[in-house]
């Protein structure tokens, strides 16, 4: 088993790729996770072809939760809106279950999170943000 605190998590909680300042009212999507005090904007743009050009985020929380936006906001870069659903639906269906294997990278760092069970919501924080930004885009 891995412990959650490996390298590669802490590396990405301590430079977390895509972070940036998303000013209150901005945000396409916010997500809170009250257990921990983890909180979350953000913002996705877009290329003019559709794909998303970059995951801006703005993330006051939890080495776990910082960790899991960095690595989404690498992952998800130039995918449509329809693949990061389905990155969403595939994340939440193997953490703390099946686990990662080789071909998600750093979120290999996720396996063995089913230890920590209250960690869960912080490494899914960023996902339920981007599903409601998703949702947002596709209209009422
Ligand atoms: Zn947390």
């Amino acid at each position: 088993m891995n412990d959650i605190y490996q390298a590669a998590l802490l590396a990405h909680a301590k430079n977390p790729h895509g972070a940036g300042a998303v000013p209150r009212g901005t945000e396409d999507a916010e997500a809170l996770n009250a257990g921990c005090g983890d909180e979350i904007r953000v913002k996705l743009v877009w290329t003019p072809e559709g794909g998303l050009e970059r995951l801006v985020y703005e993330i006051h929380g939890c080495a776990v939760s910082v960790a899991a936006a960095s690595m989404a906001a690498r992952r998800l870069e130039g995918k449509t809106p329809d693949e990061i659903a389905a990155t969403a639906a595939a994340f939440a269906a193997r953490l703390g279950q099946a686990g990662f294997e080789e071909e998600w990278g750093d979120f290999r760092a996720f396996n063995g999170i089913e230890n920590y069970p209250a960690r869960l919501h912080c490494a899914l924080l960023v996902w339920q943000a981007l599903e409601k930004a998703l949702a947002k885009r596709a209209g009422p």
